[in-house]
């Protein structure tokens, strides 16, 4: 993919620490360690009482969602909207898979990581390494990770043929395994955010629903993000519809959670595409942002 390497997960961590320094109230910190090591960046914005989480990069070939949370992070903190930081408080996880976005935008190209993520991939000859991977360096599909009907998605998947480490869609041995999932799942927690959003691609797709759980003001949310953003407010399919972040924080809080497919096209949507995509993105989050 052309140009992705000039995006790395070291040049994000800059970025958070940049971000947070300007914003009013800003703070950042690190929840916890990729596989690789690497450090998994917070930061928060405002000191209101109504408290949201957004998150993005959970799957390593959608990580344009990271640039695309971080601009809007970078808006939000300079003021663009006026007031709003005294009525939130924004926390931000802006690449929730470094080691997977490192591997797909060229980041992490050798060494042993590398390598077992490519004998992994070389079992599924119809993914394009690395530009289809989406589990973390390890083979671990973070968004089928979280105690919501985890054993349902394992049932589904394995019964795919996704049965071990793979570019996609392996579950993993255990919930919560990974320590990309396992530090989001324990950040949000300590977080209790009233509403969550996790930044994905593609599909100009917004998902609202773990099951048939409807949490207070979770439709009304969701009309006016679609009606921001032009995307469509669905249901979540069902084959897809276990384990993932929003399903957990739906099913542990009754608040409202969701998936953002942003953009359209094939993942990994290229870097080109970032200003067509952005607009709606902003016009989304804003709206969740000064309260729908
Ligand atoms: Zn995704």
């Amino acid at each position: 993919m052309k140009n992705s390497s000039q995006w790395s997960s070291r040049q994000l961590a800059a970025e958070v620490l940049r971000t947070a320094a300007q914003g009013p109230y800003g703070a950042a910190g690190v929840y916890g360690r990729s596989v690789a090591g690497r450090a998994l960046h917070w930061f928060s914005l405002g000191r209101g009482r109504r408290r949201l989480l957004l998150t993005a990069a959970l799957h390593a070939n959608e990580w344009i969602t990271a640039p695309l949370l971080m601009k809007f992070a970078h808006e939000l903190a300079s003021g663009v909207w006026p007031g709003v930081l005294d009525e939130v408080k924004v926390w931000f996880t802006p690449l929730a898979n470094p080691d997977g976005t490192d591997l797909v935008t060229g980041a992490l190209s050798s060494g042993p990581l590398w390598e077992n993520a490519k004998r992994i991939a070389a079992q599924y000859p119809d993914i394009p390494f690395p530009d289809g991977w989406k589990a973390n360096i390890g083979g671990v599909d973070l968004n089928l990770q979280f105690p919501a009907g985890w054993e349902e998605a394992k049932r589904i998947k394995f019964a795919q043929g996704w049965t071990g480490p793979a570019p996609r869609d392996y579950v993993g041995r255990a919930p919560l395994c990974a320590p990309e999932s396992r530090a989001l799942y324990r950040l949000t927690k300590r977080i209790a955010p009233d509403m969550v959003l996790a930044l994905h691609t593609q599909g100009e797709v917004i998902y609202w629903k773990y099951l048939d759980i409807e949490p207070p003001g979770a439709r009304v949310c969701g009309e006016a993000m679609a009606a921001a953003s032009g995307y469509a407010l669905e249901d979540t399919p069902y084959a897809s519809g276990h384990a993932g972040f929003k399903d957990w924080f739906i099913l542990e809080y009754d608040k409202p959670g969701y998936t953002i497919e942003c953009g359209l096209g094939e993942n990994p949507l290229p870097i080109s595409e970032f200003d067509e995509i952005y607009p709606a993105v902003r016009a989304l989050l804003a709206r969740v942002v000064l309260g729908c």
